[in-house]
């Protein structure tokens, strides 16, 4: 053995012990330290031929990297949907670290059953029935893929063909149909060979982001080929839902996939207040929902979810001798894009375990109740303007004088510059806006005062503002 890791090997708890010190000078500043920054590009060192040793690692990445690492995590940032990590879920995710389970396989570990467990958890909190099969994937752009994926192989089917095997070579375009789908949809279209320009955009609600049923029941009627309908559970710029009773409706009347993104609007269902938002879930055939969002494990984790586990099986199954059969061992690598796969249950089991429903409730209904308070402030603001009604914990909402995109990202830099809080811009129906996500579990009724103060603040100091393109 290397000297160095020799050495390492003795002294492995002084190394996690300087680990945890360097954590806990975070944690203990993270109610202070800026929730955004700019880092400049680094300039990149040579590769070390010769090592120094881990302490030395830690003081060197404590010196050089951790002052400059953004307090995401932090109670006051509200850029896209990002959440932080509770306490059980930091502590869940070192354990995967140190135990260094592949959670591939079903029977050689406990780490596959404990992801069954933690599946099995959320099928219950977010009302899910029986039928569906669930894993872990790195976040809801790969849910939405593997969604999509299913809803490929099953237009196959529905045609005579097996995508999985043939390829889907010189086959009529697989349409994919959405009123305010999330990028991550257009990607994953673009990586399944379906092509972004092919998304079939079906009109909206006037004032709403949720999809027209009527509209798309023209284009059901319409078309003559299955397609993939994917339904919006939680638009990112006003959290709206797309009606899926109704759409759960149209499958009995009209041939196709339904996949719903759901990334962090799933959490509608845990609220008694929200959860009629998620009605009609059961309809789905394919669900994405995230965890390192509203969930506040850390990155990254998300949960995909399929009634069709056969037909996954068909995409994903992993042909090797040495990997055995699927129907003796229903491993986790005949389910999901992964071979190797993280512990990447275990930190979402321990936040439920230690919290329970009762306690993701809170912090969900707490981020609403923020949100609604910070969209009233606004709404009787002379600044600002409320460009729709917040529905859970997203905040849409612009600069009353605004000409450009430009400038609304200008106040936003000089607002991340501040140091106190960060919002991130986005355009809403064409708008330019600033979207006030809030999902972290430390977020406060202070925080949001001090956020709409901060927003003023910085908006009459702007003579120091210069948009710069
Ligand atoms: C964030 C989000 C995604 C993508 O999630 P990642 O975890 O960042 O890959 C997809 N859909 C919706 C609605 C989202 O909010």
């Amino acid at each position: 053995m290397h000297q160095l890791l020799e050495n390492d090997k003795k002294q492995f708890k002084a190394i996690l012990h300087d680990a945890v010190k360097v954590a806990e000078e975070y944690l203990e500043r993270q109610n202070s330290l800026p929730p955004g920054r700019f880092v400049k590009d680094i300039v990149l060192e040579d590769l070390p031929l010769k090592g120094e040793n881990a302490l030395k690692t830690i003081q060197y990445f404590k010196q050089h990297y951790a002052p400059y690492i953004t307090n995401s995590a932090g109670p006051r940032y509200f850029g896209f949907v990002t959440g932080g990590s509770t306490p059980a879920a930091v502590a869940g995710d070192w354990l995967v670290s140190a135990f260094d389970q592949n959670a591939c396989g079903s029977n050689d570990t406990i780490a596959p059953q404990v992801e069954r467990q933690t599946i099995h958890y959320f099928k219950q909190l977010f009302g899910l029935d029986d039928a569906y099969f669930g894993s872990f994937v790195t976040g809801a752009t790969v849910s939405n893929q593997v969604g999509l994926t299913l809803g490929r192989q099953w237009v196959g089917e529905q045609l005579g063909i097996d995508f999985s095997l043939e390829g889907v070579y010189g086959v009529v375009p697989v349409k994919v149909v959405s009123a305010t789908p999330h990028s991550s949809v257009l990607k994953s279209m673009a990586v399944l060979g379906m092509g972004k320009n092919t998304l079939v955009k079906i009109d909206t609600l006037p004032d709403r982001e949720a999809i027209d049923i009527l509209a798309l029941e023209k284009y059901l009627q319409s078309v003559n080929s299955p397609v993939i309908v994917v339904a919006n559970a939680g638009t990112v710029n006003t959290v709206d839902f797309d009606d899926l009773e109704a759409i759960g409706k149209l499958k009995a009347k009209y041939n196709f996939w339904l996949h719903v993104d759901a990334a962090f609007g799933g959490f509608a269902a845990l609220s008694e207040k929200y959860a009629h938002l998620m009605q009609g879930i059961n309809h789905a055939d394919s669900i994405t929902i995230d965890a390192h969002k509203w969930l506040n494990v850390p990155y990254d984790a998300a949960m995909q979810f399929t009634r069709h586990k056969k037909l996954q099986l068909k995409v994903f199954q992993n042909s090797a001798a040495y990997l055995g059969d699927p129907e003796q061992s229903p491993d986790y690598f005949h389910y999901t894009p992964e071979n190797s796969r993280r512990w990447r249950a275990l930190p979402s089991w321990f936040t439920i375990k230690a919290y329970g429903k009762e306690g993701h409730r809170e912090i969900v209904e707490r981020n609403s109740a923020s949100a609604y308070s910070l969209g009233e402030k606004i709404k009787h603001s002379e600044d600002f303007k409320l460009l729709a009604p917040v529905r859970m914990n997203v905040v849409c909402f612009t600069l009353k004088k605004t000409t450009s995109f430009d400038e609304v990202r200008a106040f936003l830099n000089a607002v991340r510059d501040d140091g106190r809080v960060f919002f991130t811009p986005t355009l809403y129906k064409g708008t330019p806006a600033i979207r006030a996500a809030i999902s972290n579990w430390q977020t406060t009724e202070a925080d949001i005062q001090l956020a709409f103060d901060v927003l003023k603040e910085v908006l009459h100091a702007k003579k120091k503002i210069t948009v710069s393109t």
